[in-house]
């Protein structure tokens, strides 16, 4: 990939709502991406690898569970900070985001608010450093937007559990060494449960062949009579309220990343336009281009102000899950228009892995499908604000 000549767009200083701590953390995180990540990302990606060597850097930028409080391993950061650490991740690749986004708010959140404290003192502080890696298995071959349709279940065998089901379209899950896994029990009530790798009976095939997330590692989690100690339950909230509050903290995350992604798109396209010449003049200087150009910005600057006040509002404990529904959708449509209309500004190089801008797009492909398909996170909307669920 050329050199990383990325320049942060801030139209209307929105960096003056930030506090110095955010700053910093941003900066760290900034930086990181550009001296590791965007050097090998084009080639991981090519080859459809997920590069391990950076797990230990991601832990260090606070990636994992910035907001678990310190006792137990994480960096006790507000949500705002976790949010700008989604974005600079996703700024250099939304499949590196997706790892770091599974480990934070699927796997160490249900751990953290649902988890004993045995729990707790077991897996939290290892995920936080990334000595342990985990995933999130909701959904499952016949049930992805009707997740309550599931039908992995398990059964009380009275001194331990017995898991049978499957999940497909897993992140993290070819190389995870824990699972937070959704299942039924005998009486149709969802729990969550860890699984660890090396139980009799579960197995994590990869999914291959994809065109998006190339980066992130995605497989299947098989349960085959597998023998879940009871101690491995979740036992803070049962019922699909639990996994949902996972995707409300997933999904804000995702909010913030997308923003990231399109800004990267952004600064790509503007600086090629500034340099690239037709007809003796640099592409910028056509009011075509500027048009494309003007309409990216405002969709950016409106993006991070929705975000930032989403931030303030999760940090004050009041932002609901449809508000988070609607940046997530709102984003990730916003940073894919975005990725779009960059690659068409960089013309035949805009395919070429020389530019981020092809990888961001087809990577947001994924991202506006996962957590909630854009269609669903209108149906939430609709739903809050008319009353009436028009999915069911
Ligand atoms: C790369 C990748 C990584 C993923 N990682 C994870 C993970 O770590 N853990 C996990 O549990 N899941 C994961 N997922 C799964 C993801 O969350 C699901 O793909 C998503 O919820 C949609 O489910 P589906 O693909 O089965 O689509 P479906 O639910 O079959 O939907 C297909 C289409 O029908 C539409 N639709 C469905 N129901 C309605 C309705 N009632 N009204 C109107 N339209 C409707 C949808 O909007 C969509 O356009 C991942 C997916 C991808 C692609």
């Amino acid at each position: 990939m050329a050199q990383d000549l990325y320049q942060a767009p801030d139209y209307y200083h929105l960096d003056d709502l930030l506090t110095d701590e955010h700053k910093l953390i941003r900066d760290a995180a900034r930086e990181w991406i550009k001296r590791e990540v965007t050097p090998i990302i084009e080639d991981v990606a090519q080859k459809a690898e997920f590069p391990k060597q950076i797990i230990d850097g991601l832990a260090k930028i606070g990636a994992f569970g910035s907001f678990i409080p310190e006792e137990y391993g994480g960096s006790g950061l507000d949500h705002i900070s976790y949010g700008i650490i989604m974005q600079e991740i996703e700024r250099g690749d939304s499949g590196v985001r997706s790892t770091a986004s599974v480990q934070s708010s699927l796997v160490m959140y249900p751990i953290w608010k649902f988890g004993s404290e045995e729990q707790k003192q077991k897996y939290l502080p290892k995920l936080a450093t990334g000595e342990l890696m985990g995933c999130f298995g909701l959904t499952e071959p016949n049930h992805g937007s009707n997740p309550g349709g599931m039908e992995t279940k398990y059964k009380d065998m009275g001194d331990h559990y017995l898991l049978n089901g499957a999940k497909l379209w897993i992140s993290n899950s070819p190389f995870a060494d824990i699972a937070v896994v959704w299942a039924k029990n005998e009486k149709g009530r969802v729990h969550g449960l860890i699984v660890e790798r090396g139980m009799k009976g579960f197995s994590t095939p990869e999914t291959h062949h994809k065109w998006s997330l190339r980066t992130s590692a995605t497989g299947e989690l098989i349960f085959d009579n597998v023998k879940i100690p009871k101690e491995n339950l979740l036992p803070g909230k049962s019922g699909l309220g639990a996994p949902l509050m996972c995707l409300d903290s997933a999904r804000y995350g995702i909010a913030w990343g997308a923003i990231g992604a399109a800004m990267d798109c952004y600064d790509a396209a503007l600086r090629y336009a500034k340099e690239r010449t037709q007809f003796g003049k640099p592409i910028a200087a056509f009011q075509l281009q500027q048009k494309k150009l003007t309409e990216m910005i405002t969709e950016i600057t409106k993006a991070q102000f929705l975000t930032w006040r989403l931030g303030v509002l999760r940090d004050e404990g009041r932002a609901t899950s449809a508000q988070i529904s609607m940046a997530k959708r709102n984003n990730v449509e916003m940073a894919l228009n975005i990725a779009r209309e960059s690659r068409q500004i960089l013309g035949a190089m805009g395919i070429t892995g020389d530019y981020s801008i092809m990888r961001h797009m087809m990577n947001l492909e994924s991202v506006i499908t996962y957590e909630g398909t854009h269609d669903i996170h209108l149906l939430i909307t609709g739903m809050d604000i008319t009353g009436i669920p028009a999915f069911v």
